[in-house]
């Protein structure tokens, strides 16, 4: 049996990773797991897969688990960590495990965002294996494991465009957080669900793509794909195109990742490929955060870190209802026009991660 710690297993991914292991109970063992604030629905799921380990900062107690800070318990022994924490809060639990040499299924793609180099050396350095779960980037993987990089002149990520993909830009100005979270085809986290209306994760996901695959930023692309079937397509240096088609369901990627790759059968509803697959350009007056977060990519450094930090921070506002919609890429640049340039190691990027939390949070 595959030992399982779940990162952030009362969120969205985590509870769809706990439904796939459910599937499988001969497979896996859940020996860690870990909740933020929903400690209610955490002590559900500790009754349920009695962990070993549980990390959390209610006063839960459970005889046969033992209660570990966050950066614990992904130091514990495992086959396999998913990382699933939203946000920049993810960062140092899922390193902490690449430095034990573990195996990661990462859904917390803020990781490489915020400091993708130091990761993926670190993963080089102590044999540790990144799997993605994003269903864009399993997208990737799946159709690398059949085209000879050599040979790969593109990679093209699909968008669904996210709540707003079709809300006329001139009442953006009074968007409510309700409207903006809900997605037209996934059902997800806040956060994420926000990022992609404004299309923050997509570029996200570009840097992740550069440092999973190993491949140039510059040659890595989204568009806007709003029926969210095909997840990524990959271009031969030849002009063919070749897509990875599958339900807009994470359960498909997040088994994919568990078992690192290994096709095995599963319930999700058979694909119905009737009907169009429309593909559109991302439009720069609907989604400036997207370019403002490329930029930043291209500038290096801190940049990518600052970008993330300052978009999450403005995004909980907006959704608190402190700012508008459109002062979350507004501001981000703003941040990002007064930060000096800096080389990215871990001391250069927490440091300037606290610096926006203290300054905005
Ligand atoms: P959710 O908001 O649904 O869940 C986040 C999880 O992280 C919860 O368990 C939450 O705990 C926990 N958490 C949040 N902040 C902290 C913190 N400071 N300390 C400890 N735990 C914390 O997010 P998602 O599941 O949607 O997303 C998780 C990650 O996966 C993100 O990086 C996202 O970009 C990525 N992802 C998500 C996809 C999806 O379909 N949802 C698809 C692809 C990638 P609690 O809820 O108990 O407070």
């Amino acid at each position: 049996m595959k030992k399982i710690i779940v990162l952030g297993s009362t969120g969205s991914i985590g509870r769809q990773t706990l439904e796939v292991i459910r599937k499988f109970p001969r497979e896996f063992e859940v020996t860690g797991l870990s909740g933020g604030k929903n400690w209610k629905f955490l002590a559900k799921q500790i009754r349920e897969f009695r962990p070993r380990f549980i990390a959390t900062q209610a006063p839960l107690k459970f005889p046969k688990s033992k209660i570990l800070p966050l950066e614990k318990i992904s130091e514990k022994k495992c086959d396999l960590m998913v990382s699933a924490i939203s946000g920049v809060a993810g960062l140092r639990p899922t390193l902490k495990a690449i430095q034990r040499g573990r195996k990661i299924a990462l859904a917390n793609k803020e990781s490489l965002v915020l400091a993708g180099r130091v990761v993926m050396q670190e993963a080089k350095k102590y044999h540790s294996k990144i799997l993605p779960i994003d269903s864009e980037h399993s997208a990737v993987w799946q159709l690398l494991e059949k085209i000879p990089r050599s040979k790969v002149r593109k990679i093209i990520l699909t968008a669904s465009g996210g709540a707003l993909r079709d809300t006329p830009i001139s009442e953006f100005k009074n968007i409510s957080p309700e409207k903006v979270l809900a997605h037209p085809t996934w059902k997800m986290g806040k956060k994420i669900t926000l990022d992609c209306a404004t299309m923050a994760n997509k570029a996200f996901e570009i840097i992740e793509a550069a440092y999973l695959f190993d491949f140039p930023f510059e040659k890595i692309e989204a568009v806007i794909h709003p029926q969210s079937l095909v997840h990524a397509m990959v271009e031969t240096v030849d002009g063919n195109i070749f897509a990875q088609l599958a339900m807009p369901d994470m359960r498909l990627p997040i088994q994919h990742a568990l078992f690192d790759g290994e096709r095995k059968k599963n319930l999700i509803k058979p694909l119905n490929l009737t009907g169009n697959l429309e593909f559109r350009k991302i439009e720069k007056m609907r989604y400036p955060l997207f370019f403002t977060i490329l930029e930043a990519a291209e500038k290096g450094g801190i940049f990518p870190a600052v970008a993330a930090a300052a978009s999450e921070v403005f995004g909980k506002k907006f959704l608190a209802g402190d700012i508008k919609f459109s002062e979350i890429a507004h501001l981000t640049k703003k941040v990002l026009r007064e930060t000096p340039p800096q080389p990215a190691n871990l001391k250069n990027i927490f440091t300037a991660v606290e610096k926006i939390k203290n300054q905005f949070a």
